[in-house]
């Protein structure tokens, strides 16, 4: 489903990324764990082509991100071809960058309307639906700055949903929250996985990645150190890097 082969991104002389490869398949939770300043948010905005890599590529369902073959080669995509790719990606951020101005419901029909060109009635049955499963149909029509910040989570979630994403991008998705208000955004996250959706999470909640991901990856200073299945990656750490980052935070 996703596969990022030896990405390298420099911010001018400091190198952020080095040689980056990973595989995620359909269906699987990838959780990225690491120290701060490692490279976790760059490596995810390289997913989507936030940022541009400067080596190495990303394949999104077989297509190179960014990229179309074409006769001779693989040439750049223009950006309607990009946005429409990108599209297929769902990106959470730490701050949920909701529409201030329009109500709940609204903010998760804006794409499937504007974007997709959904009639309004389907884009608002599907949106109550989605609001249904993160567990606010309630609050539908209130406005974003009446929610709590993990009820504006969860609607930035279900925002991200309704475009009908393949793969779905999580950078600190609770790392804002006030730490009662996490383990809602966590059971809607876990809901998701159980439902099968592709999931990439950087995370600091090591309990969530142990729980919920079929493959963690330690990051540090640019280079992924260690990846595997989350027993082996906190029960048995093979490198002294990943050792000494864990003991800190769990
Ligand atoms: P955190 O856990 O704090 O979110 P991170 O692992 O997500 O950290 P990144 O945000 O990817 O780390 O940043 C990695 C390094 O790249 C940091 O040293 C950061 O200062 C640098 N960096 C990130 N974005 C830019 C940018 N646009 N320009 C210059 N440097 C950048
Ligand atoms: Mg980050």
């Amino acid at each position: 489903m996703l596969r990022v082969e030896k990405v390298g991104k420099a911010f001018g002389r400091h190198q952020v990324l080095r040689e980056v490869s990973l595989d995620v398949h359909a269906g699987q939770v990838l959780c990225v764990i690491g120290p701060s300043g490692s490279g976790k948010s760059t490596l995810l905005r390289c997913v989507n082509r936030l940022e541009v890599p400067d080596s190495g590529y990303v394949y999104l369902e077989g297509q190179p991100v960014g990229f179309r073959w074409k006769g001779d080669g693989l040439h750049e995509m223009t950006s309607s071809q990009l946005a429409a790719q990108r599209r297929r990606m769902g990106m959470v951020f730490q701050n949920f960058h909701l529409f201030p101005h329009r109500r709940v419901v609204d903010n998760v029909t804006e794409g499937p309307v504007v974007v997709n060109g959904l009639d309004r009635g389907t884009a608002r049955e599907q949106a109550m639906e989605l609001l249904t499963k993160v567990g606010l149909a309630d609050k539908a029509g209130a406005f974003p700055e009446s929610l709590s910040g993990g009820q504006q989570q969860r609607v930035a979630i279900a925002r991200s949903l309704a475009m009908r994403p393949a793969l779905m991008l999580f950078d600190e998705p609770t790392s804002a929250l006030d730490p009662e208000l996490v383990g809602d955004v966590l059971d809607v996250m876990r809901d998701l996985a159980r439902d099968g959706m592709t999931m990439v999470v950087v995370t600091h909640e090591m309990a969530f990645a142990r729980d919920v991901a079929d493959q963690v990856v330690f990051m540090d200073g640019g280079r992924v150190v260690e990846a595997g299945p989350p027993e082996r990656i906190f029960g048995a750490p093979e490198h002294e890097r990943t050792r000494s980052f864990l003991s800190r935070v769990l």
